[in-house]
């Protein structure tokens, strides 16, 4: 089968591997219809340090199961699965509090010892606790949108949960990629009272404000800080998503939230410190945040993409096949695309 697999910075090959087989009694084959490349990806894009092996990728897909497991109980052959970002059992104590992304018997897509989600099969560990079936067909219009809610729709909703979205709030997005524009979506039905947008590509900031942004802060660093301050008297927010991960975007987070406000961080650390850690101490600002258990997410979310009530597929701008996965890496890092969907 073909799959995805990343050698180094800006060395991403697609390429012929071992078909994808069930391995264990848990485990389900699926064979993905619809995947698609991550801001995140854009880090070991970016970063990474040459490997002879290299890294299966992709962490974001929908698909059809081939075949289950001996022990596989609610998911069957012919089903249509979406599958979260992490897999995960949906038993121990972690998955039963909500925090799939810390089950014990879990782990992470891709890398040297798993298939990837871009690539035409996955193996699925743990499938019944990780896999959610679709009642809609693999070509419904639906499909861009049920695809976010494998990552960047439930990253965003996690980041306005920890950031204490609610009624009333004012709310501020650090981050005008698939995550914070999602994020946006999530603060306005969470019913954030003034959604304020960090950011400056004029198409993403366009999409922003037709999910609910009500402001644009186009500024960086401390010019941007200053913005925000002006916008809410001098105070600053109440909820902060970041949903970018280096340090300035952090420091812009911490500094533009409001004494007893809260920042969601959902964008992957770059970096093990934490900015302006006296600041946000003095003004007791809740930091939160971390890898979103989507898997939770998708019974809250499924329903509101499926009802039309929101319309988070609107953040992919480009379709490709697989062989154009190693362009689709360059267009997003390029800023040429803001997220890019695989049809297989
Ligand atoms: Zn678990």
């Amino acid at each position: 089968m073909k799959a995805t697999v990343m050698y180094g910075a800006r060395d991403v090959r697609v390429e012929n591997v071992p078909d994808a087989q069930l391995v264990e009694a848990t485990d389900a084959l699926v064979i993905v219809t619809r995947a698609c490349i991550c801001g995140s990806d854009l880090w070991p894009y970016n970063a990474m340090v040459p490997s002879e092996v290299g890294n299966r990728m992709g962490h974001e897909f929908i698909g059809l199961v081939e075949a289950v497991g001996a022990q596989v109980r609610t998911i069957k052959k012919g089903d249509l699965v979406i599958a979260p970002f992490a897999w995960s059992d949906g038993t121990c104590e972690f998955c039963l509090q909500g925090l799939q992304t810390s089950c014990v018997h879990g782990g992470w897509w891709g890398g040297t010892m798993l298939d990837g989600g871009q690539g035409e099969a996955v193996r699925v560990p743990q499938a019944d606790g990780t896999l959610v079936p679709l009642r809609v067909s693999p070509d419904d219009a639906l499909m861009p949108s049920l695809l976010t809610l494998t990552d960047v729709m439930g990253t965003g909703h996690h980041a306005a949960l920890s950031a204490k979205v609610g009624p009333g709030k004012i709310t501020a997005v650090v981050g005008d990629g698939a995550v914070g524009l999602c994020g946006v979506i999530a603060a306005r039905r969470l019913g954030a009272e003034r959604i304020i947008i960090l950011g400056r590509h004029p198409a993403r900031i366009a999409l922003a404000r037709e999910f609910g942004a009500t402001d644009v802060v186009s500024e960086r660093g401390a010019a941007a800080i200053g913005r925000v301050l002006d916008i809410t008297s001098g105070r600053g927010v109440h909820c902060v998503l970041e949903c970018v991960g280096h340090a300035e975007a952090m420091l812009t987070a911490l500094s533009i939230a409001r004494p007893g406000g809260a920042v969601g961080r959902v964008g992957v650390p770059q970096q093990d410190t934490i900015p302006n850690g006296q600041g946000s101490f003095f003004a007791n600002v809740t930091i939160a945040g971390g890898p979103a258990p989507v898997r939770a997410y998708m019974n809250e979310l499924l329903p509101e993409v499926l009802e039309g009530r929101i319309q988070p597929g609107k953040v992919f701008d480009r379709i490709t096949r697989i062989e154009g996965v190693p362009d689709g890496y360059r267009a997003m890092n390029a800023r040429e695309a803001i997220k890019v969907m695989i049809r297989f």
